[in-house]
C-alpha cells in the first residue's frame, strides 16, 4: 500500500508528482538529522531555505505572488507528507506554519502580499500565527494584546504563548485589539518581526513532546510597529477573512491527522506480523485483527469525508461547520487509533526510539489545538 496515494480521486497527476518531491525531501533533508535535531530540542531553520530549493513552500500561492501557482490540494500535501513521515511527527508544526502566509493571502492588501509572500516562499520569512495568550486560549474574546495608536504606528504591549516554532520565526502575525470592546470588536491582524526591539521570544516551553518541534511564548513590550503592517490596512479589517482562512487549514490538519494515523496502522501491522507470543504472531489473535479491522475501516470512512472537506475548501464553498465536523473527527480518531496501535506494540510501543511513541504524544496535542475538542463540539452543536 502507497500511504496516502492509493484510492483518492482527488488528486491529479501533478498532485502525486509533488507529493513524490516532498518524500524525497524528508528522506533526504530531515531523516539523517532527526536524532541530531532532537537532542537540540529543535529542528535547523535552515530547513525553510532547503525547502524552497525543492520548491516545496508556498505550492498553493499564485506565482505572481512567489508562489508555486498550484492550489490548495498541494498545500495540503505538503501538511499530509508530516502525517505520512515519522519525522514530522517529532516535528510538531514543521514546514507546515508557512500556513500562516494563507492568513496575508486571504486578509492582506495587494502590497502587503506582495512584500510578504514572496519571502515565505524562499524561507527567508518564516512565520506562525499568534492568537493564544498565557489566559485566554479559547474564549478569543478574553485577548488582552493591544495596540495603541500613535502617530503613523502602534505601540504593542501584551503576550502570546504556544507559537509553534516561535524561536524560530522572523515575524509574527498577531491577533490583538486595537480598540477595546465586546467579543471581538476591535480585533486586527499585526505583522511584528521578532527582531523588532521590545519583542522578547522565549526558548521554548519544555513539553510531553519529545522531539524537535518548539512552542514558545512571546512578550511584546512598548513595540513600535508602523501602520502598514496592520493586516488588510484598516483596524478590523483582515480578522473576518482570516477566520475563514482558519476553516480551510483546519482540513488540512484533519487530513494530517487521517495521514498520521494511517501511519501508525501500517507500522503496528508490520509490528505484529513479524512479534510472536504463545507461539503465534500477534497478527494471528483475534483481537488484533478486530482492532486493524475497524482502524483500517474507520479511517477509510473518514478519509472520504475529509477529502469532500479538502474539495470544497477549493471551490471555496466549506462551511465552519464542516470543517469543525472535519477537525473533531479526524483528531479523536487519530488518537484512538494511534492508541490502540501503541498498546499492540506492547513495551516497545513506549520506547522513545519506536516511530509510534512519537506518533503518539504528537496525536494527543491535536485535541487540543486549533480549537479544542469541547469548542468544535459546541459549534456544532449551535448548528443543529
Ligand atoms: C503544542 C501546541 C501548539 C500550539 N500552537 C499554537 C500556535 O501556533 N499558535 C497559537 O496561537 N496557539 C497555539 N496553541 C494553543 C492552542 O490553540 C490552545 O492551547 C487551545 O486553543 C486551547 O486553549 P487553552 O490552552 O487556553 O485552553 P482553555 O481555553 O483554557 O481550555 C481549557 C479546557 O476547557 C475547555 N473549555 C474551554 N471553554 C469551554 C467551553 N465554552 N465549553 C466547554 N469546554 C470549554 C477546553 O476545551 C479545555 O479542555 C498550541 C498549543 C499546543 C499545546
Amino acid at each position: 500500500m502507497e500511504l496516502g496515494v492509493e484510492g483518492r480521486a482527488i488528486f491529479r497527476e501533478d498532485h502525486n508528482q509533488f507529493r513524490k518531491t516532498v518524500r524525497i525531501f524528508f528522506r533526504r533533508e530531515i531523516e539523517p538529522n532527526l536524532k541530531e535535531w532532537e537532542k537540540a530540542g529543535m529542528f535547523d531553520p535552515g530547513l525553510f531555505k532547503k525547502a524552497a530549493e525543492y520548491g516545496i513552500l508556498q505550492a498553493g500561492i499564485p506565482v505572481e505572488y512567489g508562489g508555486m501557482g498550484g492550489d490548495f490540494l498541494h498545500h495540503a500535501i505538503l501538511h499530509e507528507e508530516h502525517g505520512y513521515n515519522a519525522a514530522g511527527a517529532s516535528m510538531g508544526g514543521g514546514l507546515g506554519i508557512d500556513g500562516s502566509s494563507y492568513v496575508i493571502w486571504a486578509g492582506g492588501t495587494d502590497e502587503q502580499k506582495r512584500e510578504w509572500l514572496p519571502r515565505y516562499a524562499s524561507g527567508d520569512c518564516i512565520a506562525e500565527a499568534c492568537f493564544t495568550e498565557p489566559q485566554s486560549g479559547s474564549d478569543v474574546a478574553g485577548f488582552r494584546t493591544f495596540a495603541k495608536q500613535d502617530g503613523d504606528d502602534y505601540i504593542v504591549n501584551g503576550s502570546k504563548v504556544w507559537t509553534t516554532n516561535g524561536s524560530m520565526c522572523t515575524m509574527l502575525p498577531t491577533v490583538l485589539k486595537t480598540e477595546m470592546g465586546d467579543g471581538t470588536v476591535g480585533m486586527s491582524i499585526v505583522l511584528i518581526d521578532t527582531d523588532m526591539p521590545g519583542v522578547h521570544v522565549t526558548k521554548g516551553i519544555e513539553t510531553l513532546h519529545r522531539g524537535c518541534a518548539n512552542e514558545a511564548e512571546v512578550f511584546f513590550e512598548d513595540v513600535r510597529v508602523p501602520r502598514e503592517r496592520l493586516l488588510g490596512g484598516r483596524p478590523g479589517g483582515g480578522f473576518k477573512q482570516v477566520m475563514s482562512v482558519l476553516n480551510d487549514m483546519r482540513v488540512v490538519e484533519a487530513s494530517r491527522f487521517l495521514a498520521a494515523a494511517e501511519l501508525a496502522f501500517s507500522l503496528t501491522v508490520a509490528y505484529v506480523k513479524d512479534r510472536k507470543a504463545f507461539g503465534q504472531r500477534i497478527f494471528d489473535f483475534q483481537n488484533t485483527q478486530f482492532r486493524l479491522a475497524d482502524i483500517k475501516t474507520e479511517i477509510a470512512v473518514n478519509r472520504a469525508f475529509v477529502d469532500q472537506c479538502l474539495v470544497k475548501a477549493i471551490e471555496g464553498s466549506l462551511t465552519s461547520v464542516e470543517s469543525s465536523m472535519a477537525k473533531l473527527s479526524a483528531s479523536e480518531l487519530e488518537f484512538r487509533t494511534v492508541d490502540q496501535c501503541l498498546q499492540l506494540h506492547g513495551g516497545m510501543g513506549y520506547a522513545h526510539a519506536m516511530p509510534i511513541s512519537q506518533i503518539w504524544t504528537q496525536a494527543r496535542v491535536h485535541r487540543i489545538l486549533l480549537g479544542t475538542s469541547e469548542i468544535h463540539r459546541l459549534a456544532i452543536g449551535r448548528s443543529i
